[in-house]
């Protein structure tokens, strides 16, 4: 097939990859999108709580300051954050990403009083500071955006189209160079399912998180780790994949036909002191099971309640806790309830649970992916010419555990800050590049086979490499993993290329990075949990980085 040329490529239409798209278009430079299915597909489409931001103008009136933005973001981040990223995203926050929004069209909350705007407060954070939709930020964010873009000529967005690998000097290209570089990336059309050569000056990766490696997530379906697997493989430095926040309540809902959809999130707004759900283990008891473990009970930080309730249903066999928000539990009417938790409330009822009467079947689930490309202050990994953005990238803003609601901010930050240096550092290389190589078997893999490998490499990763972790689980899973990516990569090397495939393939590679990175950190931090070390080890103040021809190592 033909060879497209593009001196921008952006693989992903999340906030990250939109922003990107909008920076290099209003710099006249005409970006290609190319995204596994739709546009709005994406994690960005179902953040509910909002983005995190000190506006200037609160901290004249002193209602809110950078400092304590930056201290309630490196408390999160358990000693693991860089302080000169946190200082810059703090300060950047709000110009560069909410006044970005704000100005491209999203209808932040209004407030009567004399700041405009109604400003959330979340766990970890000592102000209100969170800028929201209603419940539905990041669905009003990824709309406008979405609209933009498609409204913008300069700007091709290629759906349907799964970047499978990148094309490096050293991989792919037909010779070799002592300094790699990023050249573009093969991308399936899944609707004529031939693969197709793009050819670019830069690449930037805005593929989102992984939280499908886990059985249990909020993410939905192109959570699969596309970008990491692919830079990694490339030859980029990947950084702290170990660290993952699990949230401790989605809605439980039992699906032998599927058990691995993608759960529904019930904010932890619900469990705060305004509300005061509570967890219990029994459909009728009203007793906080959470204080067995902590005296703040279901109020405690995300890590120790999604903890607790992992440890009851691993002790009692069970599939779920209670999450009770009824009057009985919170001593809030039922209109309370409704009027601040409209889409929850709407989405239990469809699912024949209404919440001001009844508790809701609730898990822990994997939600944000800490780790990822390790990028410096421009979003530049450590192979020319490739740049990640978003969830994908490790700016050193999350360290151990992300800070509720800094990954929208982050992600629109880091879109503006990459293409600002890519501007003025875009390499023309004009080569000509290897077509695809397709496999000897001219057919898609059987799909029952994908199927099983997909389910067996998340229950795996749920159980033996989820929230309570050690030595021995571990072990059991990468030796598991390693079985099932064998067999995996002969039916990739083997079979026509297919979504499925390349999906199970990067899910298997990225699963194997976590697994080996929470075996190296023997010990506990953020949203990395050892019961065989239960506690912060100094010898481990250091990211955990690994490479396709070194392994994992530390700076120190
Ligand atoms: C339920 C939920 C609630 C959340 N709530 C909040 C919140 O309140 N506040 C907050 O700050 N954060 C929240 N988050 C996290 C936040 O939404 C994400 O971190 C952020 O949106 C990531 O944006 P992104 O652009 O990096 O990636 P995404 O929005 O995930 O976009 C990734 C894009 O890459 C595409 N893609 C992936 N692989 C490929 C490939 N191989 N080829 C082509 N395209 C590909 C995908 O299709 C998608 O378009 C939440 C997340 C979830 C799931």
């Amino acid at each position: 097939m033909e060879q497209i040329n593009t001196e921008y490529l952006i693989i992903g239409s999340g906030l990250a990859g939109l922003r990107a798209a909008i920076e290099l278009s209003r710099a006249g430079k005409r970006p290609t999108i190319v995204t596994k299915s739709k546009i709005e597909d994406a994690n960005t489409f179902y953040a509910q709580g909002g983005a995190a931001a000190v506006d200037p103008a609160r901290v004249e009136t002193g209602n809110d300051d950078y400092q304590s933005h930056v201290d309630n973001t490196l408390t999160a981040g358990a000693g693991l954050c860089d302080p000169a990223v946190v200082d810059t995203f703090v300060k950047r926050a709000f110009p560069d990403a909410i006044k970005f929004l704000i100005d491209a069209g999203v209808d932040f909350t209004r407030n009567d009083g004399s700041y405009p705007y109604h400003l959330g407060q979340e766990g970890g954070h000592d102000h209100p500071r969170v800028f929201c939709v209603g419940d539905y930020t990041g669905q009003a964010i990824e709309e406008t955006l979405a609209e933009i873009v498609r409204q913008d000529p300069n700007i091709t967005v290629l759906e349907n189209h799964t970047a499978i690998n990148l094309i490096t000097h050293n991989q792919f290209a037909d010779f070799e160079s002592d300094i790699d570089r990023c050249l573009g990336a093969y991308v399936l059309d899944r609707e004529t399912g031939k693969v197709r050569t793009f050819s670019a000056d830069t690449t930037i990766l805005a593929t989102g998180g992984v939280g499908r490696a886990f059985l249990y997530t909020s993410n939905p379906e192109n959570a699969t780790g596309d970008g990491i697997a692919m830079a990694y493989r490339a030859g980029a430095v990947i950084a702290n994949m170990e660290f993952f926040q699990f949230h401790p309540t989605v809605l439980y809902e039992a699906n032998p036909e599927n058990p691995s959809e993608r759960r529904f999130l019930l904010t932890e707004a619900f469990r705060g002191e305004e509300t005061g759900a509570i967890l219990t283990l029994t459909r009728d008891s009203l007793e906080d099971f959470v204080l067995r473990y902590d005296p703040r009970g279901s109020h405690a930080t995300r890590d120790i309640v999604a903890r607790a309730i992992d440890t009851e249903i691993k002790k009692r066999g069970i599939q779920h806790v209670w999450l009770n928000a009824t009057p009985a539990a919170t001593g809030k009417s039922p209109e309370y309830i409704k009027a601040h938790f409209p889409k929850i409330y709407a989405h239990c009822l469809s699912r024949g649970i209404d919440i001001t009467k009844e508790p809701m079947p609730a898990i822990p689930a994997a939600h944000y992916t800490c780790g990822g490309i390790i990028v410096d202050t421009f979003g530049r990994t450590t192979l020319n010419g490739l740049y990640a953005i978003g969830e994908t990238s490790y700016t050193g803003l999350m360290g151990a555990n992300r800070l509720a609601s800094n990954s929208l901010p982050e992600a629109a930050l880091y879109g503006k800050l990459a293409v600002e240096h890519a501007l003025d550092n875009s390499v023309q290389h004009g080569e000509r590049l290897r077509p695809w190589q397709y496999g000897n078997i001219d057919k898609a893999a059987d799909q029952a086979t994908l199927n099983q490998f997909w389910d067996n490499t998340r229950r795996t990763m749920m159980t033996l490499c989820g929230i309570d972790r050690n030595e021995e689980r571990l072990r059991g899973c990468l030796g598991a993993l390693d079985g099932f990516d064998t067999t995996v990569d002969d039916i990739y090397q083997d079979f026509h290329p297919t979504h499925e495939i390349i999906e199970l393939r990067n899910l298997l590679l990225v699963s194997k990075l976590i697994t080996d990175s929470a075996l190296s950190r023997k010990e506990s931090r953020g949203g990395h949990f050892r019961s065989d070390f239960p506690d912060p080890d100094d010898r481990y103040n250091f990211p955990t980085l690994t490479h396709r021809d070194v392994g994992i190592y530390r700076l120190r």
